[in-house]
């Protein structure tokens, strides 16, 4: 068996162990004779499955307990409604971030609800950083601030949170959740879609403080309410099973390397390594302005945009088990996305290959 270091900013990598674990457990389930997606959503064994994924996750993030956790469907872009659909309900104002394509998405699906206003946006300079927020750009009376905490195909990332006073922030956290420590308590709500740093696709994850739950008008979806999930326990209906009991086994994995302190650590020297060889190297460089960088999605460009030379570069890298590691058409050249379940030796491999495809192309 062959596997190979995928790049690909998601779906992306498992961590090797978590499928290892699911593989000798695919067939028959602690004795049960089943698969877990064969398991009925209302056993005891699948309640073992939900709480323990809920445990570990509160044990990892240190999730205060007035917050509730939501294993729901629909993905992060479902989200983009749902927060409006909940939240933009008491003053029908609400503050967005643009940082790039997906604040775009969330900004015009939150503008069918209400009156959204973008308070800050690199989009005139392509997204190359995170703009600075401070209290009094932010409207007391808005229900709720908006934020992308990592940009997934820009490669940016916040390297604080604004301090939004009473006002909730709001956070989409799908591509750096997990990735290092933060505070919960900063947050009204954070979610992200699971296919990244959770588990496979199917599974959206969402942490919302108790207090924002209940608002939604009579008019909303009964699907679209959160006080629906919150009050089943994510049961109201058939949870995305095997998607929970995966990421169930991410989150144990993570306690078991030393919890979200040591991820950042480890993310902090996979992420400088790469950032290190672009900026050494003659021929790559980075588009993202120096205090933006993210430390799961990094995108490299060749320095005269060559698209030959980046066509041969990925080919190339592809021939040596260095997958998906074309950019994102908006931004052009390479991606690298290395979530929590890239190893070291991937980044490594990467570098020494950058290293020597610079000396034979020079
Ligand atoms: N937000 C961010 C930051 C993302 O990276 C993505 C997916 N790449 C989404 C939202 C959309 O997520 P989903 O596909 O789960 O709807």
């Amino acid at each position: 068996m062959n596997r190979v270091y995928n790049f690909s900013a998601g779906p992306s990598m498992l961590p090797l162990p978590v499928l290892e674990k699911a593989q000798s457990e695919l067939l028959s389930y602690r004795s049960s004779g089943m698969s877990v997606m064969e398991l009925s959503h209302r056993s005891a064994l699948f309640m073992d499955i939900i709480t323990g994924a809920e445990k570990h996750l509160r044990q990892l993030m240190v999730i205060p307990d007035n917050y509730k956790v939501l294993f729901l469907q629909g993905g992060a872009s479902q989200q983009f409604a749902m927060i409006p659909m909940n939240l933009l309900v008491k003053n029908g104002k609400a503050d967005y971030v643009n940082t790039g394509s997906w604040s775009k998405k969330a900004i015009s699906e939150a503008k069918k609800f209400g009156d959204v206003r973008v308070i800050a946006s690199s989009e005139e300079d392509n997204f190359t950083y995170i703009p600075k927020i401070d209290r009094s750009m932010i409207d007391p009376e808005a229900d709720y601030v908006h934020i992308t905490t990592n940009n997934t195909i820009e490669g940016t990332a916040y390297t604080e949170f604004p301090d939004t006073g009473d006002v909730p922030l709001i956070a989409d956290m799908s591509s750096n959740i997990l990735s290092e420590e933060i505070d919960v308590s900063k947050f009204g709500l954070i979610y992200a879609g699971a296919q990244k740093n959770i588990a496979p696709a199917g599974l959206t994850l969402v942490i919302i403080r108790e207090d924002l739950i209940g608002h939604a008008p009579d008019s909303c979806p009964t699907m679209m309410d959160y006080k629906t999930h919150s009050e089943s326990g994510s049961l109201y209906n058939t949870p995305p099973t095997y998607a929970i009991y995966i990421a169930k086994l991410v989150f144990e994995w993570l306690n078991e390397l030393g919890g979200l302190k040591e991820m950042e650590r480890i993310n902090r020297k996979k992420a400088q390594i790469l950032y290190d060889a672009i900026h050494d190297s003659s021929m790559f460089a980075s588009p993202v302005k120096a205090d933006s960088r993210s430390l799961m999605n990094i995108p490299f460009v060749t320095v005269n945009g060559d698209s030959d030379l980046e066509a041969a570069f990925i080919k190339e890298a592809q021939g040596l088990g260095l997958e998906t590691l074309k950019g994102h058409r908006s931004v052009g050249g390479m991606r690298a996305s290395i979530y929590n379940a890239m190893p070291l030796a991937g980044v490594e491999k990467l570098v020494g290959f950058m290293k020597e495809f610079e000396e034979n192309y020079k």
